[in-house]
């Protein structure tokens, strides 16, 4: 049995009750060394054998989990944050379906959702954005132009950037020519739930800036968009005295 496991974003409590049981009676873990926290390797059996995948190939984690399974043992392959994000998790069920090997899934507090904990954010505040775009800039992968960040821009919803703050000159470019206003709130987030996070706050215009200032490299997400203001709002209709819900009656 292999399961695959959601790390979270960082701190190590931020595993799901279910992820660290999963842990604690696994026989093998594959953990993505970059990102994952390893103070969770804190939780396994003592004699559980410990993968990082930071350093191997597809190919090769496949052929742990293959031999694990041969030897009647149960994997935890553990990703960063919620594997179903960036996780590169279906090339390994395609094989592992292949093969007629069993696995589940257990999901993970993506970054997307440290960072806005991080920046005590709500991505949805009503008149502001009711949706929040999770994508990233094209860089070495690519990414289909449908969906470039020019084009997503023109909604000027809540965006949150992914595996982008090596390239933030041309970040500011396309969400500029896209339909953001240069002043348009942004925020970058490193490390979310880590002991080093760091936040910092600025406009659409000053990222590449700010980010060089913070020596902030990697490891970062950039939320964009009038809702990292956090004011403008319109208070929510689900907790208004006059409004009725399933559960509570408008006073009158
Ligand atoms: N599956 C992961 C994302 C993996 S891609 C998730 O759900 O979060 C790796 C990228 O995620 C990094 O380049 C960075 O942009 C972002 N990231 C991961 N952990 C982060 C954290 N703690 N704080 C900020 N960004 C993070």
């Amino acid at each position: 049995m292999i399961h695959f496991v959601g790390a979270g974003c960082g701190a190590a409590d931020l595993i799901t009750l279910r992820g660290k049981k999963m842990i604690e009676e696994a026989d093998v873990i594959i953990y993505a060394g970059s990102l994952v926290n390893p103070e969770l390797l804190g939780f396994k059996k003592e004699n559980c054998e410990v993968f990082n995948s930071a350093k191997m190939t597809l190919e090769e984690v496949l052929e742990v989990m293959i031999r694990a399974e041969k030897e009647k043992k149960t994997t935890v392959r553990l990703h960063t944050g919620d594997p179903s994000l960036y996780g590169a998790i279906r090339e390994q069920m395609d094989v592992l379906d292949e093969k007629g090997i069993e696995y589940d899934y257990c999901p993970g507090v993506s970054s997307f959702c440290g960072a806005a904990a991080a920046l005590k954010m709500e991505y949805t505040l009503p008149d502001i954005s009711q949706s929040v775009v999770i994508t990233r800039m094209a860089g070495r992968t690519p990414v289909p132009e449908r969906e470039s960040v020019r084009s997503f821009a023109a909604h000027q919803a809540t965006m949150v950037l992914f595996l982008s703050t090596g390239l933030l000159e041309k970040v500011e470019t396309e969400l500029i020519e896209g339909g953001y206003a240069p002043d348009t709130p942004a925020a970058i987030v490193y490390k979310a739930s880590w002991p080093d996070e760091k936040t910092v706050i600025c406009t659409v215009s000053t990222l590449a800036r700010t980010a060089q200032e913070n020596n902030i490299t990697k490891t970062a997400l950039i939320i964009v968009g009038n809702a990292v203001s956090q004011s403008g709002y319109r208070r929510s209709d689900l907790y208004n005295p006059d409004f009725t819900t399933e559960f509570r009656q408008a006073r009158r």
